[in-house]
């Protein structure tokens, strides 16, 4: 049985900019028990930073309630603590410094501050480091430092805003590990940590509940839980599975996947083609959507705005659709929380999301499914068109190809070799 440790009621959290109110949070319940990881993901905008701060107190709601241990909070919460993107650290302090500094002002002795900073520093595995200077340093062990010093503060609710996105990939994969490590063991005091992130594979492979927020105005859309033992690794089904789900509520898909993806070759029902676009260029009309109010865009203005021809803006914007990455309605083209998601994610989440959102396609799946049967995982153009051209003329057999391999090589999914003519997987 869980006790709640940390509870939102009601929240509402509007701000005032020149003559007009803007509700950046709309009435947000959350409860938050004793022993869970909780994490956060949605669109920018959507207040996920703006329930973080309320969350440790740093901000009043417009409206709502905050308990804790079941009883209302005013002010800063003194068991929360946030670890930023980047953790502010003082240039002049050297590693063991810049935690004592956090015990320090909890009132801790010179002395035990000292030891207990090299404890602090050992635990995130800064053992040997404690003179170094912050420049000194890699990306990644100055974020631990960072994790030493909120460690300092002993919180019981620990708050993490994106602390992974600003690290290379090996550095955010070790400093997930080790966090996780440190709160499977038990060693910290810390009860929960609710983390916001943009990552849908972190969230999936760190979290026990997944909150999904949209914005306009700022809201939970949906919960989602995951009870997977730990570690979980990006490649088991099981969180291949959690992520395609947390990817269809982002996109905001409504139509059971049979109905919105059509069949598989060699399946009943009808086979549908993949758009003949260019990844990079539906990248283009992603960033170029982001860019106007509302993350709308016109149909009929945007080949003049974007110089493409209306034909190929047609097949950009159905490419955008059965991706989830867009929905059109009345002429317009908004961005779903999905195609917002990936429109700020770095080239290598983009990569993912496409990797993602291009398998569910039932061509994409069952090429995938053929070349991982085939011998060296392997095969000919020729033989490939031959497939396809039981389900499509010889033209559009061939257009099809030329969009898996673009595709596929812009998702790292499939490779192809231009001399050999040949198909293969790309691991
Ligand atoms: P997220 O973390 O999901 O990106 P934020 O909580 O940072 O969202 O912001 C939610 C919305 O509130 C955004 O539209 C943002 O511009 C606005 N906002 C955030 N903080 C302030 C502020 N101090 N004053 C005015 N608007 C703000």
């Amino acid at each position: 049985m869980h006790n709640g440790l940390i509870e939102l009621r009601n929240i509402c959290q509007q701000y005032k900019s020149r003559e007009r109110v803007f509700t950046a949070v709309n009435n947000v319940n959350l409860k938050i028990s004793e022993g869970e990881f909780v994490v956060i993901v949605g669109p920018s905008g959507c207040g996920k930073s703006t329930l973080l701060r309320i969350v440790a107190g740093l901000q009043k709601p417009t409206s709502g309630e905050v308990l804790y241990r079941g009883a209302v909070i005013e002010g800063v919460n003194p068991h929360a603590t946030i670890v930023f993107q980047t953790f502010a650290l003082f240039p002049w302090l050297t590693v063991q410094q810049n935690v004592e500094v956090a015990l320090k002002a909890r009132g801790v002795s010179a002395g035990s501050s000292a030891t207990r900073a090299v404890e602090l520093l050992d635990r995130v595995g800064l053992d040997g480091f404690e003179t170094a200077y912050p420049r000194e340093l890699s990306g990644g062990m100055r974020q631990k430092v960072g994790f030493a010093r909120a460690m300092a503060v002993e919180p019981e609710l620990l708050c993490l805003d994106e602390p992974f996105s600003a690290l290379d990939v090996l550095s955010a994969e070790n400093l997930r590990r080790d966090l996780l490590e440190l709160w499977a063991s038990g060693k910290i005091p810390t009860r929960s940590i609710l983390m916001i992130t943009h990552n849908i594979e972190e969230a999936v492979t760190m979290a026990d509940r997944i909150i999904i927020m949209d914005k306009d105005p700022g809201r939970v859309v949906a919960e989602h839980p995951v009870s997977l033992p730990y570690p979980r690794y990006n490649k088991d089904a099981s969180v291949i599975h959690h992520m395609d789900t947390i990817y269809s509520v982002l996109a905001g898909q409504t139509q059971p996947e049979e109905v919105e993806m059509g069949a598989e070759p060699g399946e009943a029902g009808h086979m549908r083609t993949l758009p003949s676009v260019s990844l990079n260029e539906l990248t283009g009309l992603m960033e170029y959507m982001a860019e106007m109010p509302a993350d709308t865009a016109n149909l009929y203005e945007l080949p003049k705005e974007l110089n493409v021809e209306p034909d190929n803006l047609l097949r950009l914007s159905e490419a955008a659709e059965i991706l989830g990455f867009a929905t059109i309605a009345h002429g317009d083209i908004s961005l779903s929380p999905l195609g917002e998601t990936f429109v700020e994610a770095s080239i290598i989440l983009r990569k993912e999301i496409y990797a993602k959102r291009i398998q569910r396609l039932p061509l994409v799946h069952w090429v995938l499914q053929m070349l991982q049967n085939a011998e060296s995982n392997e095969i000919k153009w020729d033989d490939l068109k031959e497939v396809l051209e039981a389900e499509f003329t010889p033209r559009v057999a061939e257009k099809q190809l030329d969009v898996l391999i673009d595709w596929g090589r812009y998702a790292e999914l499939i490779s192809y070799d231009d001399r050999e003519e040949v198909f293969s997987l790309a691991i």
